[in-house]
């Protein structure tokens, strides 16, 4: 079995599970009851939104837990939309779903109007424009991913931060891809509400947390007890909330060393690929690109592969877990809407290869054998069915 699919989730790193268990276990408190027993969770919980906020240089009382990003994406856009009485958002077509479904529930006449940033060939936001748009339309809420899911194109959001404050605009990131992965200074980034989830970086699932700028506030949205300061009522996924912290620990601990092992395998694949295959491939928006893209997510395009999916389903036979685009969208079968908005064909025969500290070079090597093999016969099938 060869897993090549972390953008879609991480394996759980073992010392984290070991953090876990005594919270699974001995410690199973309530951390809203005022005995030992809670507070010692309380405890966990508190310490725990401590060194999360540490990390990410943040305060502890701007970080709120919850059951994971797209929640934390849909408690930013739908509070800040209902707090501050938005009418206007800017987001763009290759966002999350956790995004542009919730954006979507707004966006109704005579509610909030959403416009979507310009995007080159390549998935590139056109700063300018952003801008500009922003210049017309103070008061806007952007939202603007940070590392692409599917392409792994790294958006500039510092740039984009500066623009929004510029014009005083609320600005909301998904940051569930570069979370564990890149560096963030919360006193130094223009960000108002930032998400990560716990599973992306080697974490449970089922647990991740929202950055609230402590200038902004937002309306509750899940109502019931006072947990989280009220903004999100349900007695608290401890063990869950302690493991996310220690993964994102480990994640910080051993940033240098696993970026780079990780941007060598990316680049072993991309050099393999391109002498294997040449100009029978091509890599989907920046996903080629070791400064414009993420270093674990590489996104190939297969034009001349016979079927759809064709080599996403044959590797699975072999063992080898790739996905053709986002594992929600597989749930409903439409395709990706990111490849979509690139090129109408990219979504049909591309393959994203995802990989993390636990991918070998080794692996890299069968991945590659496999897909060549499939790729031949393939072709091999189409042009016996064409004579
Ligand atoms: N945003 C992005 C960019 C993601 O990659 C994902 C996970 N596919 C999510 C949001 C949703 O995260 P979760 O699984 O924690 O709900």
């Amino acid at each position: 079995e060869i897993y090549c699919d972390n953008a879609a989730t991480t394996a759980l790193d073992l010392e984290v599970l070991d953090a876990m268990i005594p919270y699974l276990t001995n410690h199973f408190g309530n951390p809203s009851s005022s005995h030992q027993v809670g507070r010692k969770a309380r405890e966990a919980v508190e310490v725990s939104r401590k060194t999360i906020a540490n990390l990410l240089n943040a305060s502890a009382s701007d970080i709120f837990f919850t059951s994971g990003a797209t929640e934390a994406n849909n408690l930013a856009l739908t509070g800040a939309i209902k707090t501050y009485e938005l009418r206007q958002v800017v987001t763009s077509r290759i966002e999350h779903k956790a995004v542009l479904q919730t954006l979507g529930q707004f966006n109704q006449p005579n509610e909030v109007e959403v416009n979507f940033v310009k995007l080159d060939a390549k998935g590139n936001i056109n700063y300018e424009q952003l801008e500009k748009r922003l210049s017309i339309n103070p008061q806007t809420l952007v939202s603007l991913m940070h590392a692409n899911n599917e392409i792994g194109n790294l958006n500039d959001i510092e740039r984009i931060g500066e623009i929004c404050k510029k014009y005083d605009a609320i600005f909301h990131s998904d940051t569930t891809q570069t979370i564990g992965k890149y560096q963030f200074d919360l006193q130094q980034l223009k960000v108002d509400y930032l998400v990560g989830s716990s599973h992306k970086f080697h974490g449970p699932k089922g647990v991740g947390f929202i950055y609230i700028n402590k200038y902004k506030k937002i309306k509750p949205h899940i109502y019931g007890g006072a947990q989280e300061k009220g903004t999100r009522g349900g007695t608290e996924n401890v063990a869950g909330i302690v493991g996310m912290a220690k993964a994102l620990e480990i994640a910080y601990r051993d940033l240098k060393e696993h970026q780079n092992y990780i941007a060598f395998l990316k680049s072993k694949m991309v050099s393999n690929l391109k002498a294997l295959f040449q100009d029978e491939i091509s890599f989907n928006g920046e996903s080629e690109s070791s400064q414009n893209s993420i270093s674990n997510i590489l996104n190939v395009a297969f034009p001349r592969l016979h079927k759809g999916g064709v080599l996403v389903n044959r590797l699975d036979a072999l063992g080898i877990a790739v996905s053709g685009g986002s594992a929600c969208s597989n749930l409903t079968n439409v395709g990706s809407h990111v490849l979509k908005v690139l090129d109408r064909n990219l979504d049909k025969d591309s393959v994203r290869f995802s990989f993390s500290k636990y991918t070998t070079p080794q692996e890299i090597d069968a991945i590659l054998k496999a897909t060549v093999e499939i790729y031949e016969q393939d072709l091999f099938a189409k042009k016996t069915e064409n004579t």
